[in-house]
């Protein structure tokens, strides 16, 4: 795009939403186009919509002059999602789109704009005794509902709700030519957004389509009583296999609410750092949450008592939460989750659930790894049946990697989660040794910045793991593992049956005609 031209379309666009929402310095630029792992192009200008109609505006403004639109909520997603793919692109910041439109306890549902948080919608939820079944990441003080329902998102309240998108009734979507785009019972003439099922599935073509089919203005969630009592469990397990094994038995009962299991690294390294200030505030949240004082002072006994003792012996372990309305029933629940693991592992003191169910919104302090290195996780969701095999043919490619690691200053882990009662998501992460970007600088407080070691540039330790990251998704792809937060990283189109993929770009043309949507987004 010319000088001029490019002045003229700054111009419209500081008319349409106001000179100070239209961000053209090149540190504001490079900052809100990068993620925590990548870089591709500087936009010509961030802007930030206040309201739809604003959004709608900028859509118009972008496809008069050919200019890519690229959403982009909280940033914290690692897979080149919200990169521009060219230059000649606008970055649509929805931070400022952060109005909770409506709570609609008698129809039970929630209307939120992109940019509320997961924490932001839960607080005020929790005011009116009110939760959505899948609530958030656990980046849910960054995440926004907006970028997580356009990438499919899991953790709090998956294993029993499934994933973000199975939670969304209907969505408004602001399209390429500036037209908005309703679905669900939102759809018809008198419409009210209740419910999702009135014939094809409208909602569910925008869940995790990266922003690439339009940009979400208005997402609404299912709503829930906001269960009154939570209870947790941990167990110890000798390996991989018998901790796999404990986490799939209890999925198949389909009863806790959360789960996750963690590999040596993890436990040893990410969790025992915890600094003595994020110990107390996680005493502190426990006691919080806690019933009543007794119950509370009965809570920091047992965490006082496990101390960081609460691993020890295990290599692998896994943690449940459940959750209920009485005493009763969480106790029930957690009896199942008992009988399913304890076939396969040893029970342990359940500090880490118990503070995870304290603090389930964790500060973004994971984006550098526990000494201050690079930190990048991928991710792929297998059948139950073949959680085996892509972990022996991972455990071979690590062997294959392990001298190359070494030198390159490469370290990785594992972490798992189940999705309902047929998921098994396993989430590989690396560590290397690197400099810091703006992105650490400007996501992390400078004083947890200051307690951490430095590192020297090391383009031979990033290109391992780029490289490791390659290799891991072919073993991906050849157990047919499928992904979320798909962006510009995940091979979408690659491997899929050709009428899938034709009704794919058929779609995107008839809503996208001239590709401005977050190209490259899905791989299209
Ligand atoms: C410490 C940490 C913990 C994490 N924990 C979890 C976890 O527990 N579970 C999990 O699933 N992920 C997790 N993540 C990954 C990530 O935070 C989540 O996937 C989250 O959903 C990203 O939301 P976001 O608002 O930051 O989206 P972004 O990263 O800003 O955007 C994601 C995608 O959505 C698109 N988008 C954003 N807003 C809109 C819109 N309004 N309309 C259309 N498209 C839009 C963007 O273009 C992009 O393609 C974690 C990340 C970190 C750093």
């Amino acid at each position: 795009m010319v000088v001029n031209e490019t002045a003229a379309v700054l111009e419209k666009l500081s008319a349409a939403i106001g000179l100070e929402y239209v961000l053209t310095d090149e540190s504001d630029r490079e900052f809100y186009a990068m993620d925590v792992y990548n870089f591709r192009h500087l936009p010509v200008a961030v802007v930030q919509p206040g309201t739809v109609q604003e959004i709608q505006e900028i859509a118009r403004i972008a496809t008069e002059s050919n200019l890519a639109l690229v959403p982009r909520g909280g940033g914290a997603s690692y897979t080149d999602a919200y990169l521009p793919n060219r230059e000649d692109s606008l970055l649509i910041d929805t931070g400022r789109l952060k109005h909770i439109v409506e709570i609609n306890a008698e129809d039970m549902y929630v209307t939120v704009e992109p940019g509320v948080t997961w924490a932001e919608l839960t607080d005020a939820l929790a005011e009116q005794g009110l939760r959505t079944p899948f609530w958030g990441p656990f980046s849910g003080l960054k995440a926004t509902v907006g970028g997580s329902t356009s990438q499919n998102s899991v953790s709090l309240g998956s294993g029993t709700y499934g994933i973000s998108a199975d939670s969304i009734l209907s969505f408004q979507i602001v399209l390429a030519n500036g037209e908005i785009l309703r679905t669900g019972s939102d759809a018809i003439a008198n419409g009210q957004p209740f419910f999702r099922w009135y014939g094809p599935d409208m909602t569910g073509l925008f869940t995790g389509d990266a922003g690439a089919l339009g940009i979400k203005a208005a997402i609404t969630l299912r709503l829930i009583r906001r269960p009154t009592r939570t209870m947790a469990c941990s167990f110890g397990f000798e390996t991989f296999d018998t901790m796999a094994a404990g986490m799939i038995a209890a999925a198949r009962e389909g009863v806790a609410s959360n789960n996750f299991g963690l590999d040596p690294k993890l436990q040893q390294g990410q969790l025992g750092s915890t600094s003595t200030t994020d110990a107390f505030n996680a005493a502190w949240a426990v006691y919080k949450t806690a019933r009543n004082p007794f119950d509370g002072a009965v809570q920091l006994g047992k965490m006082a008592a496990a101390g960081k003792r609460f691993l020890t012996g295990f290599d692998f372990s896994a943690h449940f939460g459940v959750e209920g309305c009485s005493r009763a029933e969480v106790a029930a629940k957690l009896a199942v989750v008992r009988k399913a693991v304890s076939e396969h592992g040893i029970e342990i003191a359940n500090t880490i659930p118990t503070v995870l169910m304290a603090m389930p919104f964790i500060p973004l302090y994971p984006i550098l790894g526990p000494r201050g290195e690079r930190w990048v996780p991928m991710h792929g969701i297998l059948s139950f049946s073949r959680v085996p095999k892509f972990h022996a043919e991972l455990r071979d490619l690590y062997k294959t990697f392990a001298d190359r690691m070494r030198e390159c200053k490469v370290e990785k882990a594992g972490m798992f989660t189940t999705i309902s009662t047929n998921g098994f998501l396993y989430e590989p992460v690396f560590y290397w040794e690197d400099d810091r970007t703006v992105f650490h600088k400007r996501y992390l407080p400078q004083d947890y910045l200051d307690s951490l070691p430095e590192y020297m540039p090391n383009p031979a330790g990033r290109e391992l793991v780029s490289e490791m990251k390659q290799k891991i998704q072919e073993i991906f792809s050849s157990v047919g593992a499928v992904h979320l937060q798909v962006g510009k990283s995940y091979p979408y189109m690659e491997h899929r049956h050709p009428e899938a993929s034709r009704i794919l770009k058929n779609v995107k043309h008839s809503l996208d005609p001239d590709g401005l949507m977050n190209p490259g987004g899905l791989g299209l």
